[in-house]
């Protein structure tokens, strides 16, 4: 059991005003494991105030400053990747080749970002004018629980990158990365004030946050209702929002794919941290001429994937985080077979073996068409959808006809045929034949998932604001 007691507001770890706490459990053991005192509206005041009196000295800082705080940022989150590992499988059960994955690819956005701030031009001439990038202001962030650090370690980047100081509440549930992250972070001597981070509900500390008149952007990754929300309170204020949200990418097979090769692709894109991702392939298109074929390998491989306790390298698929992803994810599996879909694997309840822990069946409903309400709208755990395909116009046709439009995978044996298919698609990226995580590549989404982008000089791009001088 460990309480985390404290928020960091103005370089200090402090008591919040708030005293509601929340728990922690371990989601495949249902044991609780801790518990986090959550901040309230004054806190995030305190927050937003520390914030407001760190910008003129960070908003001045030299290109050469913000390069070294950005290095120092890194080497603080690099050392002992373990405990963060261990942070993030404990209190939300995600699989270890996924943590491993994560800390590394957070280690590298802060080396992309002072890549980009030595290469982005802050001064630029247009015409006979003078262009300066400035910082808007201070910037409150706002991160949801699937890999929590990550998106906090992207928030803060793109705050120094920029010289807009940071407020971040990240979710309640991610406490233990939180308070890991915390520790570092505060390691790196960063003058008081450029970072603050403030636990707390959504509708509280959230809510401050994004009413403030002191909060000149507003950085939001998670679910498009929340968002819906937060724009709605960036109105009043005329606040900047870049916000990262929901998704429903499809995976297209090719008619010429490898399916040796493709399958395995197809699969781990879709169930990528046990299905709880934006970015997870939670559609896949087949040729109907190949549709046998795949649907065998599919259910075959998925049979493989190995379920089970989330520090197992070999596992695959771990719990969900919470009851209630669990009991959201049985709705969906049994609305899926209402509407008229077929199992060609998985099923409700836990899978064979397991009596506790929030373990699903992995789950991929055949017979889908892109009209129901599996194939439309976010599940965010394993389920996927596999919707036939007459013609490569059908599959386009398809794969755009969601309101989504974060992330699509395309698998075939031909590569400049799988680049063409690419360019039809609407999505903030696309990957194909499972190329590696790129770190400079942008990433943001088109239609509801999301505003604006965040990595390298796109990203920082919206948290800066453009002065012209004009001289005769
Ligand atoms: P969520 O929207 O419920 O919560 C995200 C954050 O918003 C939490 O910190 C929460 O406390 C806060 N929040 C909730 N209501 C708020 C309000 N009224 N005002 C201010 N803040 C509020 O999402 P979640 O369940 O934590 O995460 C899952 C969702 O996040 C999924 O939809 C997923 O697709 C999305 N997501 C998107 C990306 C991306 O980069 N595009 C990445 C990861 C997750």
């Amino acid at each position: 059991m460990r309480s985390i007691e404290h928020v960091y507001i103005n370089g200090e770890f402090v008591v919040p005003k708030g005293n509601e706490r929340s728990e922690l459990i371990n989601p495949a053991t249902e044991e609780k494991i801790g518990d986090v005192r959550l901040g309230n509206a004054e806190d995030a005041k305190a927050a937003v105030e520390a914030a407001k009196q760190a910008f003129p000295a960070l908003a001045a800082s030299t290109t050469q400053e913000r390069i070294d705080m950005l290095r120092s940022l890194r080497d603080v989150i690099a050392a002992r990747p373990d405990e963060l590992v261990q942070a993030m499988t404990e209190e939300y059960g995600a699989p270890a080749y996924f943590t491993e994955f994560s800390v590394q690819n957070t280690a590298s956005i802060f080396d992309v970002m002072a890549e980009t701030v030595a290469a982005y031009d802050f001064e630029r001439v247009v015409g006979k004018s003078t262009v300066r990038m400035l910082p808007r202001g201070v910037l409150a962030a706002i991160t949801p629980w699937n890999s929590n650090f990550g998106f906090i370690a992207t928030k803060l980047a793109h705050a120094i990158g920029s010289g807009s100081p940071l407020v971040i509440k990240p979710a309640e549930q991610s406490a233990f990365q939180t308070e890991v992250l915390a520790k570092r972070l505060h390691q790196a001597g960063l003058p008081a004030g450029v970072l603050n981070i403030v636990n707390g509900t959504g509708p509280v500390v959230g809510a401050a946050l994004t009413n403030d008149p002191d909060v000149a952007t507003i950085s939001f990754t998670g679910s498009t209702q929340a968002a819906k929300i937060i724009q709605h309170a960036a109105i009043d204020g005329i606040k900047r929002v870049v916000l990262e949200l929901g998704g429903k990418a499809p995976t297209i097979i090719l008619s010429d794919a490898d399916l040796e090769e493709a399958i395995p692709i197809a699969l781990m894109s879709g169930f990528a941290n046990s299905g709880q991702a934006c970015v997870a392939g939670s559609r896949i298109l087949a040729p109907r001429s190949r549709l046998v074929e795949i649907s065998e390998r599919l259910r075959i491989e998925a049979e493989r994937l190995k379920v089970g306790d989330p520090r197992d390298p070999e596992v695959r698929i771990g719990p969900l985080a919470s009851r209630a992803q669990w009991e959201r994810i049985q709705t969906y599996i049994r609305l899926g077979a209402e509407q008229g879909a077929t199992f060609l694997t998985g099923g409700t309840g836990r899978p064979a073996g397991f009596e506790k822990g929030w373990f699903a069946r992995p789950t991929i409903f055949a017979d889908v068409t892109n009209d129901m309400r599996i194939a439309r709208e976010e599940i965010f755990g394993p389920v996927l959808c596999l919707i036939a395909y007459a013609d490569e116009d059908e599959a386009v046709k398809i794969a755009n006809d969601s309101d989504y439009g974060l992330q699509a995978y395309v698998l075939g044996s031909d590569l400049h045929r799988a680049r063409q298919f690419s360019e039809r698609l609407i999505a903030g990226r696309v990957v194909v034949n499972g190329a590696p995580h790129d770190p400079r590549a942008p990433f943001g989404g088109f239609k509801q998932s999301g505003i604006g982008r965040e990595i390298g000089a796109y990203g920082l791009d919206g948290m800066l604001e453009p002065r012209a001088i004009l001289t005769p």
